[in-house]
């Protein structure tokens, strides 16, 4: 009896004639990728044909999802109460508000920023926050001054993290439940590095001017990237 050899070729690109002839390494893995997988050497069946349609469905449906969102997010990411077709006037006459005041550092833009939770999608305070009335914008002018002086002082640049807070996104950062942001009073600033070091000097320099200079009376926070500085009737230290 001849069985047939189970062996693969040395030489793959010129194949000898004998072997040509007789393909028996080719019919064997045929046969063992056809045991392995048989259900793609048959028809469809109709259950197989509806498993696949679900899944064609599901996959559309999760990238239809994915779509959407991106698009939705998209939208809501850059809402700021400042670019607000409604708000224009206000943000007008607040800007002749800080240039009657002498304010050289700061502009609107970024004494109006609704703050990082407002701007972040998924935050607990997501698009809550608003402009401040104006009512208080007279009582934001002593802390104003504070950090006009502090960035004069620090001699370089500063970004304000957090300055008003509407009552109802205050609630849902978790503020303090009387924080001074609430009355425009407030500010968190940071340096432009965000490094501690920076923050150190700037904390140090409005530990100067309040206690030793007594420029201010009001609370100091100091945290990892900013410090809080507001203008309440006495001195509070965090
Ligand atoms: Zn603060």
């Amino acid at each position: 009896m001849e069985t047939t050899p189970l062996y693969l070729p040395e030489d793959m690109r010129r194949p000898k004639e004998a072997e040509r002839q007789e393909p028996a390494g080719s019919r064997l893995s045929g046969s063992l990728f056809r045991s392995l997988a048989p259900g793609l050497f048959k028809r469809p069946t109709k259950r197989m044909l509806a498993v696949m349609l679900v899944a064609l469905m599901a996959m559309g449906g999760l990238a239809g999802y994915g779509v959407w969102r991106y698009l939705y997010q998209q939208d809501r990411q850059f809402f700021d109460p400042i670019d607000d077709p409604a708000n224009a006037a206000l943000v007008a006459e607040f800007q002749d508000f800080l240039e009657s005041n002498y304010v050289i550092y700061f502009d609107a833009r970024e004494l109006l920023t609704p703050g990082g939770s407002h701007r972040r999608v998924g935050s607990s305070g997501y698009g809550l926050n608003r402009l401040p009335p104006r009512h208080l914008w007279e009582g934001m002018l002593a802390s104003l001054f504070v950090i006009e002086e502090l960035r004069e002082r620090f001699g370089g640049e500063l970004n304000i993290v957090s300055g008003y807070r509407a009552p109802l996104y205050n609630a849902a950062i978790g503020g303090a439940r009387r924080s001074q942001h609430m009355r425009y009073t407030a500010f968190d600033v940071a340096p432009k590095s965000r490094k501690a070091e920076d923050v150190a000097k700037l904390h140090k320099i409005l530990l100067t001017m309040r206690d030793e200079e007594q420029l201010f009376v009001g609370g100091l926070g100091k945290y990892d990237t900013w410090v809080h500085i507001d203008t309440r009737e006495k001195n509070a230290n965090w």
